[in-house]
């Protein structure tokens, strides 16, 4: 039995990756709020601007950054196994240093980190420090993920992908970004698998945040898209994002460009740059694209999502359904066209569209 610890004060290590980076800061803004002091650990990565904003905004965190490999904007299987066997070393040395820095009216009580990082289980046993996982993603989804183990032993996944699993289950609790009248069954169903504490406090941007959520660390969000929406006739709109990692093909791109443009509806597209494999951004469009609609059609690099999905002019949101993306769509009322290119988010579409009935399917060419 882990010895109980009396502190406020809590580690962080979120995922470097911004669609799990941003409910981190999040939540640190939502423990922040309720008197907790935090630290957290970071890996020197292209979000690193987007901590320190929220670090130098939040008064009483302390920030520890430690060496290991840079991760790239997307993570396979392999390289979050590498990830997870090579941080240990640097990581248990940044948290014990953490620990022993402890000062005795304020020590560490828990860490919390994404579910992904599961080599810290093992890393705060190591410490007698309680962990607590945030999964940054459905917990529709993690159902499907926990049924790994059994996929793995009946042969049907011939790579090890369950680590997660077990070190969640071994986890002092578990932290969703959701809410229970979201995802009633699947929640039972992993209250019933895991027996640990689940903290269901989300959605976590409808929290009253100290600071906004970060949107992300590289990008500006460009404002001039709440303007020009402010120009458009009430829920006629259809804002398209794919977020932050999804990578498309350019045949893919002309015909989504195509099809917005013979939707006849107005449109607010994010078009990041390096969203078409091997294009910078809107080369393949073919010339005067945007100015053949009269004004019917705008693209940005990046919104202000989270303002715009609320805006009276939006009617629908064109979505690669990510977790954050879902949640603030569902949020704001706002219908989906789903296009989940992998993973979680084709587990998300499915909810939204079969369960949840707040959206449509993009497959086969049609509409589901
Ligand atoms: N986002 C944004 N502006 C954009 C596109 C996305 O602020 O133009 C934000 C969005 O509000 C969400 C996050 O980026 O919070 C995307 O996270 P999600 O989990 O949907 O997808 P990911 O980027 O992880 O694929």
């Amino acid at each position: 039995m882990m010895e109980q610890r009396k502190g406020r004060r809590l580690i962080l290590f979120p995922l470097p990756l911004q669609g799990h980076l941003n409910p981190m800061l999040d939540l640190a803004n939502i423990l922040h709020s309720k008197g907790f002091s935090l630290s957290l650990s970071s890996t020197p990565t292209s979000t690193l601007p987007t901590f320190q904003t929220t670090l130098t905004s939040l008064s009483s965190l302390s920030k520890m950054a430690y060496r290991q490999p840079r991760p790239p904007q997307t993570m396979s299987f392999s390289l979050i196994s590498l990830l997870n066997i090579k941080c240990v070393e640097p990581f248990k040395e940044c948290l014990s240093r953490l620990v022993s820095d402890d000062v005795s009216e304020d020590p560490v009580s828990c860490l919390i980190t994404d579910a992904i990082f599961h080599f810290t289980q093992a890393v705060a046993e190591s410490l007698k420090l309680p962990r607590i996982v945030l999964r940054t993603v459905s917990s529709s989804s993690f159902v499907v993920f926990s049924a790994f183990p059994l996929l793995r032993e009946k042969g049907y996944l011939p790579i090890q992908v369950d680590n997660m699993v077990s070190a969640t289950k071994a986890s002092s609790g578990l932290m969703w970004n959701t809410f229970e009248d979201l995802e009633q069954s699947s929640l039972a169903s992993l209250i019933q698998q895991f027996s640990i504490p689940m903290f269901l406090i989300g959605p976590f941007h409808k929290h009253n945040l100290v600071i906004p959520s970060p949107s992300s660390g590289l990008l500006a969000e460009d404002q001039t898209s709440l303007s020009w929406l402010k120009t458009q006739p009430p829920k006629s709109v259809v804002y398209m994002s794919f977020g932050h990692i999804v990578v498309i093909s350019e045949q893919e791109f002309l015909e989504i460009a195509w099809g917005l443009a013979k939707s006849e509806q107005p449109f607010l597209w994010v078009v990041r740059p390096g969203l078409v494999h091997g294009v910078e951004w809107l080369e393949p469009l073919p010339r005067g694209f945007l100015e053949s609609l009269s004004g019917r059609g705008r693209i940005v690099k990046w919104a202000p999502q989270q303002e715009v999905l609320p805006h009276k002019a939006v009617g629908a949101f064109w979505s690669h359904n990510g977790w954050n993306s879902t949640l603030e769509s569902i949020c704001e009322g706002v219908p989906m066209i789903c296009m989940p290119c992998f993973g979680d988010r084709k587990v998300n579409a499915r909810f939204v569209s079969q369960v949840w009935k707040v959206g449509l399917q993009l497959e086969n060419g049609k509409l589901e």
